[in-house]
C-alpha cells in the first residue's frame, strides 16, 4: 500500500494543486508555518497550529469538533511527526482526505499506515490502512535549518528502518526493491554530505518497510527511548548490534552511517535482565527478525551496546 498520489523533489510543493477549503494542521509558530505557506501558494483555506509533540486522541477531538459543519474538503498535515499524526487520525474519524508534507524527514510517515497517539498520556503506536494519505508531497524545500540532531536523528532512522525492513522476514522482491534503493541513497546522501537527497531516500524507506516491518534493531531500541534516548539516536547502536548478530547485508554500511553522524555509546540505567524482559514481548518486531531471537541474545545484544562500544 502506498498514498494514491505521491510528489516529490524540488518544488513539489509549490506546484501541487491545492483544494479550496482545506484545514492545514501544523505545530510550529506562524513566522515559521507563513514563509511555508507562501511558498506553497495555497489560498483560501482554515489553519490549526495548536499541535504539540507526542498528540494526545484530546486534540484530534478537538479539531473534529472545531472544524464541523465547516465543508473542509481536506487536512494538510504540514510540519514533523505530530502534525502527520494528527491529521491521519482525524482523516480515519472523520473520512475527509488528508495530504501530507513532511518538514522534517526520516519517519517515512507520510508512505505508511502507521499513526502514534497518545492515550491516557501512553502513546499507541497504532496501524490502520485508513491512515495512508490521499496525497504525500516530499520536497526538500523544507530541509534547510533543520538543526543538526534532528536531522541526523531522523537520517538514522530512515537508514535502520529501510535495512531492517529489507531484512524483515515480511519483506519480498517488491518491498526489498524500495528498502534497498532507500538505503543506497541514503548511504550517499549521509556519507557524501548530499543532505538534499534525505527526503526522498526517506520517502522510499517508508514505502519499503511500511509494508514489510522493522525488526530486532527497532526492538531493542525502545528500552533506550523509554529511558529518554531520541528513537533515531537509539537506532545507532541498536540497528548496528542487530545487523551483527543477523549477520545483515547492512552491517558494514549501517555501522558507517552510525559513525559518521558521531553518534555516542548507549547507557541504560535499568538492569540488562529487565530490559530483556520489556523487549521479549515485542512481538511485533522480534517474529519478523530474519532469525530466531531468545532472551539471552536480547541480553547479549544489549551488553554489547552499553558496554562493549558497538560503534568503535
Ligand atoms: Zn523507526
Amino acid at each position: 500500500m502506498m498514498p494514491k498520489k505521491i510528489m516529490f523533489g524540488e518544488n513539489a510543493a509549490k506546484e501541487f494543486p491545492y483544494p479550496k477549503n482545506a484545514l492545514v494542521i501544523t505545530t510550529t509558530t506562524p513566522d515559521i508555518y507563513n514563509k511555508w505557506l507562501d511558498y506553497m501558494g495555497i489560498k483560501n483555506y482554515e489553519l490549526y497550529d495548536k499541535v504539540t509533540p507526542d498528540p494526545a486522541i484530546e486534540t484530534v477531538e478537538e479539531i473534529k469538533k472545531q472544524y464541523e459543519g465547516k465543508n473542509i474538503s481536506c487536512y494538510i498535515g504540514l510540519g514533523g511527526g505530530s502534525s502527520l499524526d494528527v491529521c491521519k487520525y482525524l482523516g480515519k474519524m472523520t473520512g475527509i482526505p488528508k495530504i501530507l508534507i513532511p518538514t522534517t524527514f526520516g519517519t517515512g510517515a507520510e508512505m505508511t499506515t502507521y499513526a502514534v497517539i497518545s492515550f491516557d498520556h501512553k502513546k499507541k503506536l497504532l496501524q490502520d490502512e485508513a491512515f495512508l494519505a490521499d496525497a504525500s508531497i516530499v520536497d526538500p524545500y523544507f530541509l534547510p535549518g533543520t538543526p543538526f540532531n534532528i536531522m541526523r536523528n531522523s537520517a538514522c532512522d530512515a537508514a535502520a528502518q529501510a535495512s531492517e525492513g529489507y531484512d524483515s522476514k515480511l519483506g519480498n522482491p517488491f518491498t526489498q526493491l524500495f528498502c534497498k534503493e532507500a538505503f543506497d541513497i541514503l548511504y550517499d546522501a549521509i556519507m557524501n554530505d548530499k543532505h538534499i537527497l534525505l527526503p526522498y531516500g526517506a520517502m522510499l524507506s517508508g514505502i519499503g518497510f511500511g509494508n514489510s516491518s522493522t525488526t530486532l534493531g527497532h526492538a531493542l531500541s525502545y528500552v533506550f527511548s523509554n529511558e529518554g534516548v531520541p528513537h533515531g539516536y537509539a537506532l545507532s547502536s541498536c540497528t548496528t548490534v542487530a545487523h551483527k548478530f543477523n549477520q545483515s547485508p547492512y552491517y558494514k554500511r549501517f555501522k558507517e552511517i552510525a559513525q559518521k553522524l558521531k553518534f555516542e555509546q548507549l547507557k541504560l540505567k535499568q538492569p540488562l535482565d529487565q530490559a530483556a524482559d520489556v523487549i521479549m514481548p515485542d512481538r511485533g518486531h522480534l517474529d519478523y527478525n530474519p532469525i530466531p531471537v531468545s532472551k539471552e541474545d536480547v541480553i547479549k545484544c544489549l551488553d554489547e551496546i552499553v558496554n562493549a562500544n558497538p560503534l568503535a
